[in-house]
């Protein structure tokens, strides 16, 4: 797991043509490799074991419910941002089974289905998916009650982040200081320039791998290049989000007539939710086989924007979709902060880009903190 920590004070320089020794490095070390790969006009997490599977030649072209992917001759190989999913269900599986029941005689035995560990190495995560991963820690990795399944599957990932050169329109990382650069949580740091990376370790794993790299000291020149660019990204953000009056302002303006405007155009669909890199909620199903002898229990993600997250006891205590909106927001940006002394958004935009309608946090937020 990665702990917090600085970086190492001391970047190494990797040329370009040198990046499939980086690869072979990671996969030498045990670690399956990871990254974002081009799949069916977006970008997916799937197996990286050559440099040829990034996705050289595209980048990401993403507004309130949009994206697509247009060719560029950039020669950049982290030129496309991100896609619907984060690096969240490396840790937080989508679908996890936790028990096993089975019935012998006239009892029955539960055991639980911890996940096989797996090393593996993340390459090419956003400082916003790293702000992301950590809210997913103090959820999952309390201090009393750690959840074995997460501690499990997060214990065995390495985390290779790549600085990011460019921001999408639906970004504001920059206003919530989670982005554009990397700042903790990572194994290594990338910044990609015109011919080569520069390299920094943010953990022990990370410090250890990086003798094994053919690295060459970082010029003081490529070092203030890499700064401006990460500079010049977070300048180029339009979208921002305030949080100065955060959390009591939202908690404010509950009968705002806001909430009905969003909530005419909400379809429920619970997109924002699925593909938010700090969304923690889980139902827990029971599958039981055909003959009743044996059942499984497992945990999946749930959303707040579906009728049944809502029914509890006997009652829905959230039955129309501008209750549901309003919990949704409310929570990331007001009551997250009481829970977990921190926002639940990080500014990824992701939700602003899946919205099929174009729902835009960004706007909502503004409009709701304005008095009616
Ligand atoms: S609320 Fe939206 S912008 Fe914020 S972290 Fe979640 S998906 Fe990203
Ligand atoms: S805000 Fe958009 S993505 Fe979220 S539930 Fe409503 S329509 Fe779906």
């Amino acid at each position: 797991m990665t702990p917090i920590t600085s970086p190492s004070a001391s970047p190494g320089l990797l040329a370009k043509s040198s990046f499939q020794r980086f690869i072979d490095a990671l996969m030498a070390g045990g670690y399956r490799v990871m990254g974002q790969r081009l799949c069916d006009g977006a970008v997916k997490w799937d197996d990286v074991r050559l440099v040829s599977d990034l996705p050289i030649g595209w980048r990401d072209a993403q507004e309130p419910g949009r994206y697509r992917l247009e060719p560029t001759d950039s020669g950049r190989f982290f030129e496309v941002v991100n896609g619907p999913e984060s690096v969240k269900r490396f840790a937080f599986a989508p679908r996890e089974p936790l028990l096993v029941i089975e019935r012998s005689s006239k009892s029955f035995q539960a055991t639980p289905t911890l996940p096989k560990g797996e090393k593996t190495a993340l390459l090419g995560v956003r400082a916003c998916d790293l702000a992301g991963l950590a809210v997913q820690d103090r959820v999952f990795l309390r201090d009393a009650y750690p959840d074995p399944y997460y501690r499990t599957r997060r214990a065995d990932l390495f985390l290779v982040a790549v600085n990011c050169a460019r921001a999408l329109p639906t970004c504001f990382c920059a206003s919530l200081n989670t982005g554009p650069k990397a700042q903790a949580g990572f194994d290594l740091a990338l910044t990609e320039l015109d011919d080569a990376f520069l390299i920094e370790a943010g953990s022990q794993a990370g410090r250890e791998l990086m003798p094994r790299l053919p690295l060459a000291p970082a010029p003081e020149q490529f070092l203030a290049e890499a700064e401006a660019q990460a500079e010049a990204c977070a300048n180029s953000q339009t979208r921002r989000v305030e949080t100065a009056q955060l959390p009591q302002a939202l908690y404010d303006a509950h009968e705002h007539p806001r909430w009905d405007q969003v909530a005419a155009r909400c379809l429920a669909c619970g997109n924002c939710t699925m593909v938010c890199p700090t969304c923690f909620c889980h139902a827990v199903e029971d599958v039981p086989d055909l003959n009743g002898q044996r059942a499984e229990q497992a945990r999946v993600w749930d959303s707040c924007f579906t009728q049944e997250h809502g029914y509890i006891h006997g009652k829905n205590i959230r039955p129309a979709v501008k209750d549901r909106y309003r919990m949704w927001l409310t929570h990331k940006l007001a009551s997250w902060i009481d829970q977990f002394g921190t926002s639940g958004c990080v500014g990824c935009g992701r939700c602003i880009t899946w919205c099929p309608v174009g729902i835009d946090l960004t706007e909502e937020l503004p409009a709701l903190l304005k008095k009616a």
